[in-house]
């Protein structure tokens, strides 16, 4: 007898932005692996804008928003939220991310610029022809050319030594892509139906003081609308889950469940399904209807 699909996870990516498996792939992997209720959550981007049933797998639409925030000593940081919308996206909301792409071309000029001139022959079509079924080429595609024309040893060789945040020849995309800030998005979201949902808190290269000051801003952001914030994230030990958890429930804040999946090689999370229930229920409750 097949074995009862169960758990959660609300944090996938698919080709529609920088992920390597399509919304179907990844829906037939959801359900090999066993979920009952998966996210799909791209980058500034809606893959899908209905939730969907298939064989008793729910799918709930949403995005993971880059959002610009400044930290009180001035730092500016992208910090990433991940909308859900259990009853479908509106209307209003579908054209929100429409400027990116135009934008997302000019960090991409740029960083091809500066290659080419460190004598490293790659091009902006090259990205297109390499990468067809990416809505959304970013700079893990750059450092896979650079692998494969031998310029790289390896993803994390070419990300360390050319194009990372901390190589010498990283180009600074807040100067190409304007985000809105956290309090705007997490607003939007709110207003439009949706629940919002603090990614990855840890992944911003913060102090544990500045983590809780973005953790109650962004509480702060939402007032009376129901917010989460993930807590069983597929990269953190046990020991940042019981400190998130405890983080969350001090602020009132709904603990997500988030694998933020890319390829077939990162593991998928298996949240409890009342953790979902609960942030359903919220939304009901709450004031952020449609
Ligand atoms: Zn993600």
């Amino acid at each position: 007898m097949e074995k009862q699909a169960y758990g959660i996870d609300l944090h996938l990516h698919t080709t529609s932005s920088d992920g390597t498996r399509t919304v179907d792939e990844t829906i037939h992997d959801a359900m090999e692996f066993g979920l009952a209720h998966i996210a799909i959550t791209d980058h500034n981007q809606f893959a899908i804008e209905e939730p969907i049933n298939y064989l008793g797998l729910e799918i709930i639409p949403g995005a993971e928003f880059s959002t610009s925030y400044i930290t009180d000593s001035g730092r500016l940081l992208e910090v990433h939220v991940v909308g859900l919308f259990f009853h479908g996206v509106p209307r209003t909301l579908q054209q929100i991310f429409r400027k990116i792409p135009q934008q997302r071309k000019h960090y991409l000029d740029a960083i091809i610029t500066k290659l080419n001139y460190l004598g490293i022959s790659i091009s902006y079509e090259e990205l297109l022809n390499t990468f067809p079924d990416s809505n959304q080429i970013g700079r893990r595609h750059i450092a896979e050319i650079l692998v494969k024309k031998n310029y790289a040893d390896s993803i994390t060789d070419a990300f360390d030594r050319i194009i990372g945040n901390r190589s010498p020849y990283w180009v600074d995309s807040t100067k190409y892509m304007k985000y809105m800030s956290l309090k705007e998005c997490v607003e939007k979201i709110c207003k439009n139906g949706g629940f919002p949902i603090l990614a990855h808190p840890y992944h911003y290269h913060c102090t544990d003081e500045e983590v809780l000051k973005i953790v109650k801003d962004f509480k702060e952001y939402t007032k009376d609308c129901p917010a989460g914030m993930e807590v069983y994230y597929s990269k953190y030990d046990e020991e940042h889950r019981k400190e998130l958890l405890k983080i969350a429930n001090d602020f009132g804040l709904y603990p997500s469940a988030a694998s933020d999946r890319h390829a077939p090689k990162d593991p998928f999370e298996r949240g409890e399904e009342n953790l979902l229930e609960a942030m359903k229920e919220a939304v009901l409750k709450g004031k952020n209807t449609k």
